[in-house]
């Protein structure tokens, strides 16, 4: 089943965030045509949301006729991933408008200009951001977050989230680092214990956050609305070049299992873990339920 379509037209990005595996400048990249054919496919399979994501979205010249298109195509959501910094320009929220996007996420890595602009190591990104916000706020889209976090971020997530929310954002997804192609970034990858307080912070001051690499074992049950189950998005991920796989195929989402989470209640519907977080973390967190 699918019900998601998240489109990876091509991997171009004007941020440079550290560790990012989905950015290449001179990579492949779907052409008008492609993203078309993809965009048909996705409703003959049964999708009925479209998430466009990449690189980075806004950059491709075809982005409002995508929309377009995928309103007529009868896609029922359309969602766009974005750094954010292109929606500052009025008249390109307008076009969105127009065009028919329906909601907004934007990818946040700090809490205020100091952490999230050197994350992204593009000086006055956080800035054109929150002003990108305001301009999507106005027109009515529906804004929630993306929230990466690092090691040295973590402390910030109740921060993130606070000041996100006062400029409108209604709902947050937060993701742990990898550094499944980057071994040489392993010191940046966030212990889920130590990410864990300010995870459970977060959440007694904002309750619509989702906690995409927490496996349930490692969350307080009273924390449980947090738990975030792959399989169930029903999301098919479209790379250039036909590569496609849903969402719980991907390595960065988890897919490995301890001998003793065939004890657990919640193997049938875990993600499981990432290989790369195993390897620098190990498994002493996990224990089944
Ligand atoms: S299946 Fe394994 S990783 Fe998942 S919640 Fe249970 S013990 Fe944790």
């Amino acid at each position: 089943v699918t019900r998601w379509l998240e489109l990876t037209a091509d991997y171009r990005c004007n941020n440079a965030c550290i560790g990012c595996f989905s950015v290449d400048q001179n990579g492949p990249s779907m052409s008008s045509r492609e993203v078309a054919e993809a965009l048909l496919a996705g409703r003959n399979m049964g999708a009925r949301f479209l998430w466009l994501g990449g690189g980075e979205p806004t950059l491709r010249k075809d982005l409002f006729t995508t929309i377009a298109r995928a309103k007529t195509a009868g896609y029922e959501r359309i969602k766009l991933q974005t750094n954010g910094m292109l929606l500052s320009y009025p008249e390109f929220c307008d076009r969105l408008l127009k065009a028919g996007l329906s909601e907004v996420s934007f990818s946040i890595k700090g809490a205020g200009p100091e952490t999230h602009d050197r994350l992204t190591q593009t000086p006055g990104c956080h800035a054109l951001m929150v002003k990108g916000i305001a301009e999507a706020r106005a027109r009515a889209f529906e804004l929630s977050g993306d929230l990466l976090i690092y090691a040295e971020n973590a402390a910030e997530l109740p921060e993130m989230v606070k000041r996100h929310a006062a400029h409108g954002l209604t709902h947050f997804d937060v993701w742990l680092f990898s550094a499944a192609d980057r071994p040489e970034l392993a010191d940046r990858v966030p212990r889920i214990s130590d990410v864990m307080p300010h995870l459970l912070a977060a959440m007694d001051a904002f309750p619509n956050i989702t906690s995409l690499h927490t496996p349930a074992c490692t969350v307080p049950e009273s924390h449980h609305r947090a738990l975030f189950f792959p399989a169930e998005l029903e999301l098919r991920v479209e790379n250039p070049g036909g590569h496609g796989f849903m969402l719980e195929a991907s390595p960065i989402e988890g897919g490995q299992y301890l001998a003793s989470c065939a004890r657990c209640r919640f193997r049938p519907r875990c993600g499981g873990l990432r290989a790369d977080y195993l390897r620098i973390h190990g498994e002493g967190e996990f224990s089944p339920i």
